[in-house]
């Protein structure tokens, strides 16, 4: 009988390091759930909670 012993299952979650500062409020972020584009404001995770609670 075979069991298929397959390690490694499920993600991982992914964050990129970096220097960068809260476009809100100006703290210090140094680490992002996602990849950061140039061309857009980076949030710290309080501001970012307050945008997505502030759409509705
Ligand atoms: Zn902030």
């Amino acid at each position: 009988m075979a069991f298929d012993n397959s390690q490694g299952g499920g993600f991982q979650r992914k964050t990129y390091k970096g220097d960068w500062k809260c476009s809100e409020c100006g703290k210090e972020i140094t680490e992002l759930p996602f990849e950061p584009s140039a061309d857009r404001p980076v949030y710290c995770r309080d501001c970012w909670r307050k945008k997505r609670q502030d759409r509705f």
